[in-house]
């Protein structure tokens, strides 16, 4: 029998793509900005291959129509690749249909990049919420295995703090079917779930903390769920004049992204969110 294997997952977007960054940076002025994908996308892509790691990567259907050849990139490595819809809008300022054309116009996109369907979606900045669970019914219509877009913390934007942790199956609420939900990785601690499994915390908190978390996970039989970005492996990206809180989480220890992840894929065997699925009985496989 192999090891447990966990989850890892990249949301594929600028940095000046970011919620955090949405008043300095306009969608309409977005393709003035240069890009610094590749310095992300260089060396995530050479971390998985250095420890022969597998990943699922969401891309923005923005992305994958400018940076097609990433996409071939992930692919040819042996990675998944899903959907992180078009352009990074909140679901509930894009409504049921707004949605539904948000992921056709990505599907399209990765189609044109050479990517088969994809199984996975992932929702700008996990704004999945009770408001939003509409959300599983548009999934579900259009053929999603699963979602990894509830994240069952508390936060002033997201969030779905009675959510289970761990895999479920969740019934579309119109009917539709059904999508299994894989979350991101939370910790239960001080009576509440702590996000652990990436985004500022994951760079705050000391690597023994994370890499302790995913031992006991593993030692409970369940996989973590991880989620990072390649401008959070690009130190040297411009700094934006954004408001203190958002300069915070989004340029804390930005160098330390790169040798975590190395640590913990030295330690951990890694794979895509439809891989780890599939290990744990919960997607029939291919
Ligand atoms: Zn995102």
């Amino acid at each position: 029998m192999t090891a447990l294997r966990h989850a890892l997952s990249f949301d594929v977007e600028e940095y000046f793509q970011v919620a955090n960054f949405y008043d300095q940076f306009p969608r309409e002025r977005w393709d003035e900005v240069p890009s610094r994908l590749d310095v992300g996308m260089q060396r995530i892509l050479g971390a998985l291959e250095r420890h022969g790691a597998r990943a699922t990567f969401f891309f923005l259907g923005w992305i994958a129509e400018r940076h097609p050849h990433w996409v071939t990139r992930c692919l040819e490595a042996g990675h998944e690749v899903a959907s992180h819809g078009y352009d990074h809008v909140f679901l509930w300022d894009l409504g049921p249909e707004g949605f539904d054309e948000d992921l056709a116009k990505t599907e399209r996109a990765l189609a044109a990049a050479g990517a088969p369907r994809p199984e996975g979606f992932r929702a700008c900045t996990f704004t999945v919420t009770r408001r939003s669970w509409w959300a599983f019914d548009v999934l579900a219509r259009r053929g999603y295995a699963y979602d990894s877009s509830v994240h069952p913390v508390r936060h002033p934007v997201y969030g779905v703090p009675d959510f289970a942790p761990g895999i479920s199956r969740v019934p579309a609420p119109g009917g539709a079917g059904e999508v299994v939900e894989l979350p991101v990785s939370t910790w239960r601690a001080l009576g509440r779930n702590l996000p652990v499994g990436g985004g500022g915390y994951f760079r705050l908190l000391p690597l023994a903390i994370t890499r302790g978390v995913v031992e006991r996970l593993e030692a409970a039989g369940r996989p973590a769920a991880l989620y990072l970005h390649p401008w959070e492996f690009d130190p040297e990206q411009p700094r934006v004049p954004a408001k203190a809180t958002a300069r915070l989480r989004h340029y804390l220890n930005l160098e330390r992204t790169l040798p975590r992840l190395e640590a913990l894929l030295a330690r951990f065997e890694f794979t895509t969110y439809r891989q780890v699925l599939e290990d744990q009985g919960a997607l029939r496989s291919r």
